[in-house]
């Protein structure tokens, strides 16, 4: 069966990044793998076009992929708009529009750029980690939620921490699932000391491990795991919890691999289909000088393979092909240490494309 993949380039190095990302990926059409691709703008360049940064003739195309493979949105040049029209609702259109609930956000230091990260390279050599956050319930999205005045005449704010049986239940399953293709550990992070919301959430996840007896459970409390991210990073293989608290992990333990141009991410829906993407913006300070990472981006097309495709063995040759060309010194200007070999953009995918 033909792959159907939607293609959306984006803003800022978007179009730079994701050139590379599909010379990786038609190395892999050249040799035989059904894939068709399709070209369609999103945020911005969107704007630009149709007047709307997620338009009905993105939607359509997206709609009818398996997947989508996005490079980035955003740019000063629509900093002005009406929020409505603003290149990052595009991103909020399609996540809602196909339902994409859990975010999976590996982070991941190669040995060779332990000195990218402020931590000791002994803490986070060979850190392999994959976060899993709920995207679309908890206190982000629960109601009621406002401001107000209260019964004693003062004004405040509130939120409602809320998430039903089976959205824990479905964001579970992917966890579990993952941890399955990975080291079989997952730990379910939680305040279930404190919030209700959370104990039972805690209830769940036992409940549906009961259906992966292979994969070994345990439980943090948010507070205990912000700190052991930097404690001791290496002791996590998977980690799943909701929307707020997901939020806050996969962007500190994002950072303990300190270059963000080699980080990519996933968002999925029922189906599997998914939204491919690096987890850096658009980076207009240095777009259209080819000078952009396209790590993060090829890697987020070797999770869609991995992930949608259910092709392992393609994913993981396109990582293997990225260590080889690390271990042979070759870096963007964003990973580059002294003594390394610095490339560009297109000759760092050039490097990679030989690398298959
Ligand atoms: P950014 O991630 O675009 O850039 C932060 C810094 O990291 C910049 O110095 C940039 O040059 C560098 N950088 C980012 N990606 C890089 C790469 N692949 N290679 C080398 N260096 C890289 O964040 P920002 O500057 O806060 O935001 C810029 C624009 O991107 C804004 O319009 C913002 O709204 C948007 N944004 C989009 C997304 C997305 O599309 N998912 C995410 C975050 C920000």
């Amino acid at each position: 069966m033909t792959m159907k993949i939607a293609v959306l380039p984006g803003d800022g190095i978007g179009p730079e990044i994701i050139t590379q990302a599909l010379r990786v990926l038609e190395v892999l059409k050249n040799e035989g793998m059904a894939m068709e691709f399709t070209e369609a703008p999103l945020g911005g360049q969107a704007y630009d076009q149709y007047g709307h940064p997620y338009p009905e003739f993105t939607q359509k195309i997206c709609r009818a992929a398996d997947a989508v493979l996005l490079g980035a949105v955003g740019g000063p040049q629509y900093d002005n708009l009406d929020r409505p029209l603003r290149p990052e609702r595009g991103l909020l259109g399609i996540r809602k529009d196909l339902g994409l609930f859990a975010n999976l956000r590996p982070a991941v230091l190669y040995p060779e750029l332990a000195n990218a990260s402020t931590l000791k390279p002994e803490v986070v050599a060979g850190l392999d980690i994959m976060i899993v956050r709920e995207l679309t319930g908890d206190v982000y999205f629960g109601q009621p939620r406002g401001m107000r005045t209260n019964e004693s005449g003062e004004r405040e704010g509130f939120n409602t921490m809320v998430y039903s049986e089976s959205e824990v239940r479905r964001i579970a399953h992917v966890a579990f699932d993952i941890a399955m293709k990975r080291g079989k550990k997952l730990c379910s992070v939680d305040k279930a000391n404190v919030l209700e919301t959370t104990e039972f959430w805690k209830e769940i996840v036992i409940d549906v491990a009961k259906e992966y007896p292979e994969v070994e459970l345990s439980h943090m409390y948010v507070d205990n795991a912000a700190m052991q991210l930097i404690r001791n990073p290496k002791q996590f293989d998977v980690m799943v919890t909701g929307n707020i608290f997901g939020d806050i992990l996969s962007d500190e333990a994002s950072m303990l691999t300190g270059s963000i141009g080699m980080l990519a991410s996933a968002s999925l829906n029922e189906t599997k289909k998914g939204l491919y993407e690096p987890s850096h913006g658009s980076a207009p300070d240095i777009a259209g000088k080819n000078l952009a990472n396209p790590i993060a981006t090829i890697l987020s097309a070797a999770m869609m393979l991995r992930y949608t495709f259910d092709n392992e063995a393609a994913a993981v040759r396109i990582e293997n092909a990225i260590k080889k060309v690390l271990a042979a010194g070759y870096r963007t200007g964003d990973i580059y240490e002294e003594g390394m070999k610095r490339v560009s953009c297109s000759e760092m995918g050039d490097q990679i494309v030989a690398s298959m």
